[in-house]
């Protein structure tokens, strides 16, 4: 089997593996107790916060653990809209039906500024937030995928509360200029929140400087070797944020449900083992792309989805190939794939299974039947030069059978 789908989700580290052990059986106080046994899974959760913490410059305590980068989304987005909204009821008068204008600058239901690439995770909860009466803007990337800050600056209204931009794109790979926004918006004006979906960054590209540039970041563990079920968001220290998950006073109250000791175990050593090995892995990505995407432009009719140049990862995540083959199907081209031993994806994940051509490659300009003909290869460090050779040399043989069976 060639694993390439490691931005859906990746093997589980070693390390990962050996330091959740111990919470699945033996150690299986309650992080929140205050008896011996509890000692160890308490001390684990707070080593995992420094671990995690890490990996982007914050403080532990700026480290909230959830379930996944799906919540952290939700989370970042519902918990900024009801903490603007709660501090807006003090001042805001509205009219007997709730709808009242603010001069200039759209309803009070308040604005989000957003772009048209995001995961589902993040463009679902915005839709949420849109029944609920927000306006929400969502930015037009360029033909790359790129985002600028001139564009979020000038989409800013007086009641914007939040800006959410994506660090890095997990379909076509494209590293959004995050920091740079995020200063652009805080010039401006320094209430409105700025929250980034690292997801397919963290633990992939370095983030060190992130926690002094957004105020909320979403992560996930099994995107960087880590168990699934595990995520994180960095919340800076002193932001309004309402609690999404209520109940218990776990994760300092707001973020509530007994602790999944063992997951954030697996996910602070991952975070660790990535950190430590940041360099060595992202230069290996980069030669195992640059050498599979090499053999697939020898394909004829090959278009590369999001921004390349050889050798470089500051632009493109280390590990991504989108590219867009004419004259076949990507779902067609997948299933062949599969029974030759390859995992591979057509767009993200997520959308797979679903015939609409994905909304990242429309929003950069693809038509919808080059769109059809999409495949990304996501590589790990774990790779070797084997596979990819193989992997270049089955897809060119199950090209010239597509496009034979579709007379191309
Ligand atoms: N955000 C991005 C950019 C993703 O790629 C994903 C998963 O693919 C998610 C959010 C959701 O993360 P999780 O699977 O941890 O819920």
């Amino acid at each position: 089997m060639i694993y390439l789908d490691n931005a859906a989700t990746t093997q589980i580290e070693e390390t990962a593996f050996s330091a959740m052990l111990p919470f699945l059986k033996g150690e299986y106080g309650n992080a929140s107790a205050v008896y011996e046994l509890a000692r160890n899974s308490k001390r684990a959760v707070f080593n995992a916060r420094k671990q995690c913490a890490a990996l982007i410059g914050a403080a532990p305590n700026e480290i909230f653990f959830t379930s996944g980068g799906t919540e952290s989304d939700n989370w970042a987005l519902i918990g900024a809209y009801e903490a603007w909204k709660n501090q807006q009821s003090g001042a805001d008068h509205p009219s007997s039906d709730g709808s009242a204008e603010c001069a200039g600058s759209g309803t009070r239901g308040g604005h989000i500024i957003t772009t048209a690439i995001e995961h589902h995770a993040l463009l679902r909860t915005a839709e949420y937030l849109e029944s609920l009466g927000v306006s929400v803007t969502y930015l037009k990337p360029d033909s790359e995928g790129f985002i600028n800050a001139s564009q979020v600056i000038e989409a800013i209204r007086e009641d914007t509360f939040l800006v959410s931009v994506m660090t890095a794109n997990n379909e076509i790979g494209t590293i959004e200029p995050v920091c740079e926004i995020a200063d652009a918006v805080h010039s401006v004006r320094k209430d409105i929140l700025v929250h980034t979906d690292a997801v397919q960054a963290y633990g992939q590209i370095c983030l060190d400087a992130f926690a002094k540039h957004v105020d909320l970041l979403s992560a996930s563990s099994h995107k960087l070797g880590g168990p699934k079920g595990v995520g994180m968001l960095y919340v800076r220290d002193g932001i309004r944020l309402a609690p999404f998950i209520r109940g218990g006073m776990q994760e300092s109250g707001r973020r509530a449900g007994t602790e999944n000791v063992a997951g954030i175990a697996g996910f602070g050593a991952a975070a660790e083992v990535s950190f430590a090995g940041i360099d060595a892995k992202i230069g290996r990505e980069t030669e195992l792309r640059d050498r599979l995407l090499a053999k697939i432009c020898d394909i004829t009719g090959v278009i590369i989805n999001g921004p390349y140049e050889k050798g470089d990862y500051s632009k493109r995540l280390p590990g991504n190939i989108s590219v867009c083959i004419k004259g076949i199907e990507g779902e067609s081209a997948l299933i062949m794939l599969d029974r030759e031993g390859i995992c591979a994806s057509s767009g993200s994940a997520c959308t797979s299974g679903a015939r609409e051509p994905s909304h990242v490659l429309k929003a950069i300009g693809r038509a919808d039947d080059e769109a059809k003909g999409s495949l990304r290869f996501t590589l790990s460090h774990h790779n070797t030069e084997e596979e990819v050779d193989r992997a270049a040399a089955v897809l060119s043989e199950i090209v010239s059978k597509l496009r034979a069976r579709n007379r191309f």
